[in-house]
């Protein structure tokens, strides 16, 4: 069964991480029309799909995403949207009302220092803090479930606990603190990978996080394990790139390389 579909609709941002994940001789790829990504969405609610996540690069730049949550909340599936969070300042209440159920914001310091510091975008976390102040209030009026994720490197993992604080202040309910993944543009510039000290005093600012802020979950998927160690997808989740090609499919579907664009989710899911 195909619950969790995870759908990129472009690779574009308007920051400039240096080891954003997105595959960097891919920035160009064309991106798939709102007619396809409508279809999809169709399809997955007739294959029982319970959450659609929208990603990128960064959604909030494609002009229909509102429709396309609006869409999946029709069809009894629960909406959210993976983002950096800067563009929901001026768009957070049509998000709102498109029936957004889930919000995942990323950050990456507990002041502007450090955070635009790794962006290379001026203003990037003050405009995050008002995301997160913005929907942290509708998120009570709304049932949003409001998600942060701070990736660890050289220039903020001394920060971890002082962000963390931010973010129980700003009632967010999950933070995820994740090094650097080993792909896209971090596969050319693996300075941005900690080192073992570097992790300990990581995950004991996580540890000492989970203690002291009681109402916010922290969770670390990767500084207890072995350095470089990815989790598996997790089963019966998909990924569709911004010009409809499937990825991270070993529990689905055995082909990678499928393309939405010919085919239905349903003939993929039965290659
Ligand atoms: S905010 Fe995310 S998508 Fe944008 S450049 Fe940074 S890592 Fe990449």
């Amino acid at each position: 069964m195909l619950r969790w579909l995870s759908l990129e609709l472009t690779y574009r941002c308007q920051n400039h991480c240096k080891w954003c994940y997105n595959p960097c001789s891919r920035l160009n790829t064309p991106e798939l029309p709102e007619k396809t990504w409508s279809r999809v969405i169709t399809e997955a609610a007739d294959l029982g799909t319970e959450v659609i996540v929208f990603t990128g690069g960064e959604p909030l730049l494609i002009p229909f995403l509102d429709r396309l949550i609006d869409l999946s909340s029709d069809l009894g599936i629960l909406p959210g949207i993976v983002t950096n969070g800067e563009l929901i300042p001026d768009n957070y209440l049509r998000l709102i009302e498109s029936g957004l159920g889930l919000v995942w914001i990323s950050i990456l310091g507990s002041c502007s220092s450090i955070n635009d510091a790794i962006t290379y975008r001026k203003g990037s976390f003050h405009r995050k803090i008002k995301a997160f102040h913005a929907l942290s209030h509708a998120a009570t009026k709304r049932h949003i479930l409001l998600m942060a994720n701070m990736v660890i490197e050289p220039r903020n993992y001394f920060n971890i606990y002082d962000t963390l604080r931010i973010l129980s202040d700003e009632s967010v309910d999950v933070a995820y603190v994740e090094e650097v993944v080993h792909t896209g543009h971090a596969e050319r510039n693996p300075c941005f990978f900690l080192d073992e000290e570097q992790r300990k005093i990581s995950l004991h600012q996580v540890e000492k996080s989970q203690n002291d802020f009681s109402s916010l979950v922290t969770i670390t998927r990767t500084l207890n394990r072995p350095f470089g160690e990815r989790n598996p997808p997790p089963s019966e989740f998909l990924n569709i790139t911004p010009d409809g090609f499937i990825t991270e499919t070993e529990s689905i579907i055995p082909k990678l390389g499928s393309s939405i664009i010919d085919s239905s989710l349903i003939e993929l899911i039965n290659l």
